[in-house]
């Protein structure tokens, strides 16, 4: 048997009878778009994560794109996020004219490193290039927002990050696209992903730690104002009658029957969260001996959900040689990210160096990932294991 990189399937056969069920009442409802499956799941995860108010949409994307919509980012902001994470973190910051001001992320949790942050900050108020990398032909920015990352699973270092943003009067928006269920412990409290800043995005991409079965997202928020923002911008900036438009908006809906497959997921979402954690450990058990790899790590009061679990080779040669073990023992590997966004071409405007961010480009060379998921066997581990050793 094949194994697969993310086992969808054996989740499925846990959740099937409930789906079902979810789906065919949808079906008989008639009520396929932002039906009442959709108010009953923003409640459920609202009360998950720990905030007053959340609003599904039709994908992590769209999420993070409503939520800078409703902090009104537009031309001449500049919009601070990492450089090392999914396309869609900076793309959306572009697409309504801002600017994406990238900032280096730390080598042991990928996230975003928080002194580089001010630093990039004080860069942007001065407009000078010299004290941080900045994007060349911008003119002056204002700084305006943050979205911190919380890569792989696990969540960006709010504790350092929240406070440089309060003193320089920056919005927070979290993208916790990857990391739906991870904890930290802050100031004596359990605190979960889609809790922080003043808007917390995520998806439901079905590879996601909780997906469903074709795109979905979801906005987090403590504030009534921002609350209505989101409502009206994710239905064409609807007004309180449906056909007055107080603003521009989106097609931001979420389907009913991708919130049915969700209820039925959540059934079995923390359980899936601990045996995610016990994959984690025998992972570590398993490699741990292995020379040159640098395993991932989670540090005390601290939860990862693992979205992925990234592997550092000690070289991109290295990387390529694993990689080739790995095929040809039948195990899938993949690489998140190979190109950070600084050097992709569709930001070829911004105008970065290579070197800009070393150590998003020494990661991005070095990184790549192995299965993982919650129904992952010790056998299936254990051959993996063999074919990283060689
Ligand atoms: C997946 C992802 C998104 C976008 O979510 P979609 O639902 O695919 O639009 C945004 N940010 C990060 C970090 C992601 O991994």
């Amino acid at each position: 048997m094949s194994i697969p990189f993310i086992d969808l399937k054996t989740q499925y056969a846990r959740v099937a009878g409930q789906v079902g069920q979810g789906i065919d009442a949808v079906l008989q409802s008639g009520a396929f778009v932002n039906g009442p499956d959709v108010a009953k799941l923003e409640q459920r995860l609202a009360e998950y994560t720990g905030t007053r108010y959340a609003v599904g949409c039709a994908s992590g994307t769209d999420a993070l794109m409503m939520a800078l919509m409703a902090l009104k980012v537009g031309p001449g902001d500049a919009v601070f996020c990492p450089p090392f994470t999914f396309m869609a973190t900076a793309e959306v910051v572009a697409l309504l004219g801002a600017t994406p001001v990238f900032v280096d992320i730390d080598p042991v949790t990928f996230n975003m490193d928080a002194a580089q942050f001010e630093l990039a900050v004080r860069a942007v108020e001065a407009d000078d290039s010299a004290l941080y990398p900045l994007p060349a032909h911008t003119g002056k920015l204002t700084p305006k927002a943050v979205i911190p990352v919380d890569l792989f699973g696990l969540l960006a270092d709010y504790a350092a990050i929240l406070p440089v943003a309060a003193k320089h009067g920056l919005a927070v928006v979290e993208d916790a696209a990857q990391a739906f269920g991870a904890t930290v412990e802050l100031d004596g409290t359990t605190r979960r992903a889609g809790s922080f800043g003043q808007i917390a995005c995520t998806s439901f991409f079905p590879a996601k730690p909780l997906g469903c079965y074709g795109d979905g997202g979801m906005c987090f928020t403590d504030n009534p104002e921002l609350l209505d923002l989101l409502q009206s911008i994710r239905v064409h900036g609807q007004g309180h009658d449906k056909y007055e438009n107080v603003r521009l908006g989106i097609t931001g809906r979420l389907d009913t029957m991708q919130a049915a497959v969700l209820l039925a997921k959540m059934d079995i979402f923390e359980d899936e969260v601990r045996l995610r954690q016990e994959v984690f450990r025998r992972y570590a058990d398993l490699l741990g001996s292995i020379p040159g790899l640098t395993l991932p790590t989670v540090s005390a009061g601290r939860l990862s959900v693992f979205a992925q679990y990234s592997i550092l080779a000690e070289s991109g040669e290295h990387r390529a040689q694993l990689l080739e073990r790995l095929k040809s023992a039948g195990v899938p590997s993949s690489i998140y990210y190979p190109v950070p966004l600084h050097l992709q071409p569709a930001f070829a405007n911004l105008a970065y160096a290579r070197g800009a961010m070393p150590v998003s480009e020494n990661v991005a060379g070095r990184i790549f990932s192995i299965p993982m998921h919650p129904y992952l066997t010790t056998a299936v581990q254990g051959e993996i294991a063999s074919a990283l050793a060689g």
